[in-house]
């Protein structure tokens, strides 16, 4: 590679503040160092997480930034100490770490390794240091990817090596969203057959779940949004009934409670929104009723105790509880072999100049995943 230990000039999406457009931009970056992988992003798409960190929080560090976390490329050039990737490998750049060495990688309980950019660098949004320059200043990397970027810098700990005929233009879904969801369902809930769900939030994520609970064995699956536009691909994944909480003057989880004679089994909350949270709580049965809570909020939140003190259990997830580095090419297989749907999220397809329609396309609903050719 002719680029390889040289600095990259290319085009970048970069946030320079909050509620403000992203701007094009031409970035430089800095060839990989010890232990780091600098790839050639091919496909990004937008999850709402990054809708939340430019216009939803409640802090305004972490700007300027290039976002975006997911994303696939091809590997370009490998730093010093990086054995396992060569040039032209095809990944998959994920925001979770997975060093293998650490107390919570060595469990399988959890992929929370703890070497991810979440325990250092959150207020920042950028582990370790970030590669990129824009003008003469350092730009962060959301999540500590920032596939927003005709090329980024990332620890190896960080990538995924995916099979060499995946279209990258479709599994970038799994770098997030689809994955969060489909574990969301299959792994913490430990949705079972026969069982009854519902999942709050008809999004990529919510989506996700949707698959999660049919792919699981659920006989029923309620599929909740404000939105009726998401209905019908909610049927596509799985769901077997579709509410709008707005269409009734009761809350959603007496609605729900009445329907399935006390509750349902699993309930997932796909919003980022506590009330949403609670009411999807509520809608479990007592006993044993499980409730997930996937969509993030920087907001708190209650329950009654007599919630859990009636045998529910309240779970979180982050990226569907999967260690990415061993599942994520798994994943990829699945959908090669037709077991996990990825094309059906895709609603629009854009270039990186598009960017602020993409955006504005996932905030007024109108969307479920827009894939963005970044480098062509
Ligand atoms: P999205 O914006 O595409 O979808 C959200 C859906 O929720 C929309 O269809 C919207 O109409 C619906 N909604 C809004 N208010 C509602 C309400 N009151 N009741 C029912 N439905 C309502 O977002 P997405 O990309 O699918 O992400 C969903 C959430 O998951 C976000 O909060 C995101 O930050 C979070 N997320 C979490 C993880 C994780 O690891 N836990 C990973 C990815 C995304
Ligand atoms: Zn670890
Ligand atoms: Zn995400």
């Amino acid at each position: 590679m002719a680029t390889a230990g040289k600095v990259i000039k290319c085009r970048a999406a970069v946030a320079w503040k909050p509620n403000a457009p992203l701007v094009i931009e031409e970035i430089e970056v800095g060839p990989p160092q010890e232990g780091e992988i600098r790839i050639k992003i091919v496909a990004s798409s937008l999850c709402h997480t990054e809708l939340f960190h430019l216009f939803e929080g409640k802090d305004n560090r972490g700007f300027p930034t290039i976002l975006g976390h997911e994303g696939a490329g091809v590997v370009e050039s490998v730093g010093p100490g990086v054995a396992d990737f060569k040039t032209g490998d095809k990944v998959i750049p994920v925001s979770a770490a997975q060093c293998g060495e650490c107390r919570f990688c060595k469990s399988p309980k959890t992929n929370l390794c703890e070497r991810s950019w979440l325990n250092y660098h959150v207020d920042l949004m950028s582990y370790p240091t970030t590669r990129f320059t824009c003008r003469g200043q350092p730009i962060l990397q959301f999540t500590g990817t920032g596939t927003f970027s005709e090329y980024i810098v990332i620890r190896q700990m960080y990538v995924v090596k995916i099979a060499d005929d995946a279209p990258l233009d479709r599994v970038c879904l799994l770098g997030c969203g689809v994955s969060t969801g489909y574990g969301a369902a299959v792994n913490t809930a430990g949705v079972t057959p026969g069982s009854v769900c519902a999942v709050f939030g008809l999004g990529a994520v919510g989506l996700g779940a949707v698959m999660g609970c049919k792919n699981a064995g659920a006989s029923r699956i309620f599929a909740v949004d404000i939105n009726e536009k998401k209905f019908e691909k909610a049927k596509v994944f799985g769901a077997t009934d579709v509410l709008n909480p707005k269409a009734y003057d009761k809350p959603i989880s007496e609605v729900l409670a009445e329907l399935t004679n006390g509750g349902v089994d699993f309930s997932l909350e796909c919003v980022g929104n506590t009330e949403v949270s609670r009411a999807a709580l509520e809608s479990c049965v007592k006993g044993w009723g499980v409730s997930v809570l996937v969509g993030y909020t920087d907001a708190d939140f209650s329950a009654k105790p007599i919630q859990l003190i009636s045998g529910k259990t309240w779970k979180g997830t982050l990226l569907g509880g999967f260690k990415l580095k061993d599942s994520l090419p798994k994943l990829v297989n699945d959908y090669m072999t037709g077991k996990i749907m990825l094309d059906e999220f895709i609603t629009h397809k854009m270039d990186l100049e598009q960017i602020n329609d993409a955006i504005h396309l996932m905030k007024t609903g109108q969307c479920i995943r827009c894939i963005l050719t970044i480098s062509k």
